[in-house]
């Protein structure tokens, strides 16, 4: 039998994998800064910085369009170019990946950890070169990624480890904001994110001539930034000390990011419930293995992942179909860039990549978002726990 799973099929009210929390207060500060005349970089994304930078306890913080260009920019600071080898896991968004290529350099995929899903100082070993030079770490799913093992085997070698923190707002490691270790970490508020701007992103770095170069270089490597000039009547004549881009971020996303900066500790509060609740009611359900915080941290579940083992009695894809069927829009796990056609024909080292393939075949993810009730993660548990073999 095969399942439609067009919008037709069910009378259920559709549950979505995520929705952004988002309220009145957003819409308040967006049109303040609409009232206010200035709606490109400014001070509502200084003021942005500064609070995201005091929050994850991240040294210094440059606001950009997304994650994506913040990965780029914090490869350009550390210095990777045409020739160099940068160590990434496959099991993650695509972007994480791509950032390498974007400055000529070639990503070499690594394994993951089964129990995180994360990259550690194991999986990045098996796949340094001799010409590895900057590794990308993600906190996957919110997941804190084991950075201090990470450092320990990369800094004496002279590899530079950039998080990939897209995910990580509101995690912590060891006790502090996941991020706050790192030299450079990227940030994305994607809606697909727990704090989101629309689209946006953070790099944030522990050295300050770093981010200043990232500051300029997001602005066309401008001496002097727009918003300075402006506030002189008679601007000064500018400079373009290197070839820069445009990775600005707009005061109307930071005013926004500004308020959800203020929900994140009650966001990540509230997932963690609806986890526990997914927890309690899934654990010892023959078949299914449940992501959950590691050792050294805790995760802000921005992906609650499964596993979909053998001894469940069906696969993930019909897992899934039956989900769909009863309105329920759970989703595969996290990609595997090196099965995608983009990074197919390319050599991207050989590294073992056993586990990325496993998880990438038998996870999924299960809704979870701020106004999810109770009524309708029992329908999203019920509908789980039905399909296996009991
Ligand atoms: C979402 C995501 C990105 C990309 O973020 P954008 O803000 O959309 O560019 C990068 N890496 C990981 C791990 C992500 O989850």
């Amino acid at each position: 039998m095969t399942i439609s799973t067009s919008s037709d099929v069910t009378a259920l009210p559709r549950i979505n994998v995520m929705k952004p929390w988002l309220g009145t207060e957003e819409a308040e500060a967006l049109a303040g800064v609409i009232a206010s005349g200035w709606v490109a970089q400014g001070p509502k994304v200084a003021e942005f910085e500064a609070a995201f930078a005091a929050v994850q306890q991240a040294g210094f913080a440059v606001a950009t369009s997304n994650c994506t260009t913040a990965l780029h920019l914090a490869l350009v600071v550390a210095g990777i170019k045409a020739g160099d080898d940068v160590v990434v896991p496959s099991f993650s968004f695509i972007a994480t990946a791509n950032a390498p290529t974007y400055v000529g350099a070639r990503p070499v995929f690594c394994d993951v950890e089964p129990a995180t899903g994360n990259v550690s100082a194991t999986t990045i070993a098996a796949a340094l070169t001799d010409k590895t030079r900057a590794v990308i770490v993600a906190d996957q799913g919110g997941m804190p990624v084991d950075l201090d093992a990470i450092r320990e085997l990369c800094d004496p070698l002279g590899i530079t480890v950039i998080e990939d923190a897209a995910c990580g707002a509101g995690s912590t490691y060891k006790g502090r904001p996941v991020g706050a270790g790192a030299e450079l970490a990227a940030w994305s508020f994607h809606p697909r994110k727990i704090l989101t701007t629309g689209e946006g992103g953070m790099l944030t770095s522990s050295r300050a001539d770093w981010a200043q170069r990232a500051a300029k270089l997001r602005e066309h490597a401008m001496s002097a930034s727009a918003a300075s000039r402006h506030a002189s009547v008679l601007a000064p004549p500018e400079e373009y000390t290197e070839i820069g881009y445009n990775f600005r971020m707009t005061d109307m996303q930071a005013a926004v990011g500004i308020v959800q900066l203020g929900r994140l500790a009650q966001a990540v509060e509230q997932r963690r419930r609806i986890v526990a609740r997914y927890t309690e009611a899934l654990t010892g359900v023959h078949g299914l293995r449940l992501c959950g915080d590691p050792e050294h941290g805790s995760s802000n579940f921005q992906s609650f992942w499964i596993e979909v083992l053998p001894g469940f009695g069906t696969s993930r894809e019909r897992l899934l179909e039956h989900l769909a069927v009863q309105g329920i829009s759970a989703r595969r796990g996290i990609m595997a860039s090196h099965r995608q056609p983009a990074y197919a024909g390319r050599d991207t080292g050989d590294a073992e990549l056993a586990v990325t393939n496993r998880l990438t075949d038998n996870t999924l993810i299960l809704p979870v978002y701020h106004q999810l009730t109770d009524g309708e993660q029992d329908r999203v548990i019920d509908a789980v726990r039905n399909t296996g073999r009991h």
